[in-house]
């Protein structure tokens, strides 16, 4: 999906969900780490994690848009958009947003070392390296990233 297609699709949920048009600009930001979603105050601009698309669903992307939306629509109309008011909780729940975005998987791997031949083991779980050493020289393992 190109920024110009979720420039769309956020337009479309507005009208759609909030009865109201979104004038402003949404696009991809993949610096978004543990967010699916981001509202700027100053800009009314919306930036949406490219993960909410890629790791999960469409659904899950129109979610996190209608709850970007609840941000945009409230500010403009003089609330605050915080999470905690009552007015961002009702919106959200009459939309169908989602509260909190579902965190993007995070495939972890572990690089350990043999601090005797210097060969490289990349391994998704803790080793526990007082049981186990290197295969090919049995030197000790140590856990560098
Ligand atoms: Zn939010
Ligand atoms: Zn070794």
């Amino acid at each position: 999906m190109t920024n110009n297609q979720l420039q769309q699709l956020v337009e479309e949920v507005s009208l759609r969900y909030f009865a109201k048009p979104f004038c402003h600009h949404a696009r991809f930001n993949s610096r978004l780490r543990s967010t699916g979603g981001r509202y700027y105050l100053q800009s009314h601009d919306i930036d949406i994690n490219p993960r909410m698309l890629n790791d999960f669903s469409i659904v899950n992307l129109i979610n996190v848009i209608k709850h970007e939306l609840c941000h945009y629509h409230l500010h403009l109309a003089g609330y605050s958009g915080r999470h905690n008011t009552p007015e961002f909780k009702q919106l959200l729940r009459a939309v169908g947003g989602s509260r909190y975005a579902p965190q993007p998987k995070h495939v972890r791997w572990l690089k350990y070392r043999c601090l005797k031949c210097g060969r490289i083991y990349w391994r998704h779980r803790h080793l526990d390296t007082h049981r186990y050493v290197c295969s090919y020289c049995y030197g000790p393992l140590k856990l560098e990233s």
